[in-house]
């Protein structure tokens, strides 16, 4: 068990460095990147192994998978837990009950869920709005790669800004799989172009987060203004698929 302990700790400051020296070099202070160790596919002890490693931000795909953890380590009070994945409607409860953070709200009904089932819990969830900058039809979030259709945005966005019990905080994307990390570049770059208009459409919205870069092009990511990277495999290892999660 150490073991794994030790050579998480020994991936996760790895990634911490590489994060700060690519934050430096685009003028960045290295505190204004939050590392999210993602733990989907992997054991209850991986995680728990992540947290004893130092790791203080773990990230889940699934909503039962992720709780499941979460009630299983909930005597380690100081970690956040951040849903990543896609949130089907009929999970919306149990994620607005049971996770800290939500990088991937992409759609209004989700939204007025959740926010619903936050004011029942007495609680509000900050959320990142997911957008699909890379126009692939397999991927969630608002559709936005192309730039010229952008000014359809910000209805749904102030709309779901105006609910009590969401904070919208950002915005997190996924760009297309495959190629080496420079080809992520123009995605995180449309993101935050992206960010950029719809602050100056919604200037109430705080928007500062950005969720991108993933481990195979977190540094390229932090260069071009990520605020949160989610890595997992790189630091955790290679993900354990079972027929639940797969
Ligand atoms: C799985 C996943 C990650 C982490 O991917 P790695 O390649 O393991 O770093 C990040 N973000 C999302 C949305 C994911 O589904």
């Amino acid at each position: 068990m150490n073991e794994l302990v030790n050579s998480i700790r020994e991936r996760y400051l790895g990634a911490l460095d590489k994060i700060a020296s690519a934050a430096k070099r685009s003028g960045r202070s290295p505190e204004a990147v939050k590392l999210v160790v993602v733990t989907k596919a992997q054991p209850v002890q991986t995680a728990r192994a992540a947290i004893e490693a130092g790791v203080r931000i773990l990230g889940e795909n699934y909503a039962e998978e992720g709780v499941t953890k979460i009630q299983s380590l909930s005597n380690f009070s100081a970690v956040e837990w951040h849903m990543i994945g896609h949130v089907q409607s009929r999970k919306a409860q149990s994620v607005a009950a049971n996770f800290n953070f939500m990088h991937s709200l992409d759609s209004l009904k989700l939204a007025r869920r959740l926010d619903r089932f936050c004011a029942d819990a007495g609680r509000v969830l900050p959320v990142l709005l997911e957008f699909n900058v890379g126009g692939e039809e397999s991927k969630g979030g608002w559709e936005a790669s192309d730039e010229a259709r952008w000014a359809m945005l910000p209805g749904e966005v102030a709309e779901i800004f105006s609910l009590a019990n969401l904070r919208v905080c950002g915005l997190m994307a996924m760009p297309p799989l495959g190629g080496d990390a420079n080809a992520s570049r123009p995605y995180f770059q449309k993101l935050r172009r992206l960010r950029d208009y719809l602050a100056l459409q919604i200037p109430q919205a705080g928007l500062n987060e950005l969720s991108m870069g993933t481990s195979s092009d977190y540094e390229v990511a932090v260069e071009e203004g990520a605020t949160y990277v989610r890595v997992g495999a790189a630091i955790v290892g290679a993900r354990h698929y079972t027929t639940e999660n797969a």
